[in-house]
């Protein structure tokens, strides 16, 4: 099926649409190295992305929210489910020459911009590299391209001859940005993109990126575990534990009555610099258990104020709830388990 270039997505027409999406890792070990367990990252993530919308994705550290990412933008190869880019072919079942016209929609940022820029090349080449191998640019016309990108991303055109080292964290980053748009996408999966910052050098950064949004159309998947920056920048949020999504829904409705107790301890813990807004905490107890022995049923119920009886039995699945479009995956909203999907449970203690 030929790739719609020029088409211009409608909020009935999904850019990025995202089923059932699983990765696992098996564990080896012995002599003959056979496998001796499975590490499951990412389990049955299911989303859509609309033209121009950020999508925040969030959780603790390993709750396999990276992994999701990369497995979506197919640089790890998933083990299930299915990822379409507009009207594409599941990308997840093409080969890597396939997928390279769709590479060319959908790029990433990555966390560490000390390295995810080879220290070996100028800024120039790095930028200019996929103008080169996308067939976009070559010689003048490459390099007239290059500098328009390092002034959009609010750099000077002499970067281009200099080499990463050369730059701040900031700075770097910026190089990062100016990479990704490089061959014009229409989706970027920014991995927390600014956790590498200081904090005045974080809001410049996402400033930069809610104009690029704004001039260029974009559609962000934005992942972080800092709630209060994914909440600056997201339209909607979707919340993942153990690999799997728990709740996702429009910004504003989420952060102002979340349902899972998992969201609420989240949000409990951001800091608030008014102390009457302050209230009483949610504290999460213990650690996120290890993806390769996740607890049975809810995967959140070793650590949940309010488990009850089908908690450690039955998995929760995600489900409506409230009236703002929310989804979440817990047995207190459900109807079968005698819940009340219309209204937040509060778990504070
Ligand atoms: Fe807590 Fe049970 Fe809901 Fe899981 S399903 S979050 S253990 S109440």
């Amino acid at each position: 099926m030929p790739f719609m270039i020029d088409m211009l997505p409608s909020a009935d027409n999904p850019v990025l649409k995202v089923e059932g999406l699983t990765r696992h890792f098996a564990v080896r070990g012995g002599l003959l190295g056979r496998v001796q367990g499975l590490v499951r990252a990412v389990e049955d993530v299911s989303f859509e992305l609309g033209p121009r919308e950020t999508l925040g994705l969030v959780g603790e550290s390993g709750c396999g929210k990276t992994t999701a990412g990369r497995a979506l933008m197919q640089l790890i190869r998933p083990t299930a489910g299915s990822v379409h880019l507009f009207d594409s072919p599941n990308l997840s079942e093409l080969s890597n020459r396939q997928l390279l016209p769709y590479r060319r929609r959908m790029q990433m940022i990555f966390q560490d911009p000390y390295s995810s820029l080879n220290p070996r090349m100028t800024v120039g080449s790095i930028i200019g590299e996929a103008l080169t191998i996308h067939k976009i640019a070559r010689g003048k016309a490459r390099t007239d391209r290059v500098a328009e990108l390092l002034d959009e991303v609010g750099l000077s055109t002499s970067a281009m001859r200099r080499f990463p080292h050369e730059f701040s964290g900031g700075q770097r980053q910026r190089i990062g940005i100016a990479r990704a748009l490089a061959v014009e996408p229409s989706v970027i999966v920014a991995d927390e993109p600014v956790s590498a910052l200081d904090v005045s050098i974080q809001s410049q950064v996402i400033n930069l990126l809610e104009r690029l949004q704004r001039e260029r159309q974009l559609s962000f998947i934005f992942i972080a575990h800092d709630l209060s920056v994914v909440g600056h920048i997201s339209h909607r949020v979707a919340v993942m534990y153990l690999g799997r999504i728990v709740e996702m829904g429009a910004k504003i409705a989420l952060f102002e009555a979340p349902f899972h107790p998992y969201t609420q301890a989240l949000l409990a813990a951001v800091p608030k610099p008014d102390p009457r807004k302050r209230g009483t905490r949610a504290i999460l107890q213990g650690d996120v258990p290890s993806p390769l022995n996740p607890p049975s049923g809810c995967a959140f119920h070793p650590r949940c104020l309010h488990r009850f009886g089908p908690c450690d039995k039955i998995l929760p699945k995600l489900m409506p709830v409230g009236t703002s479009g929310q989804t979440v995956a817990c047995h207190l909203y459900d109807p079968n388990h005698g819940g009340n999907p219309a209204t937040p449970v509060s778990v504070t203690s």
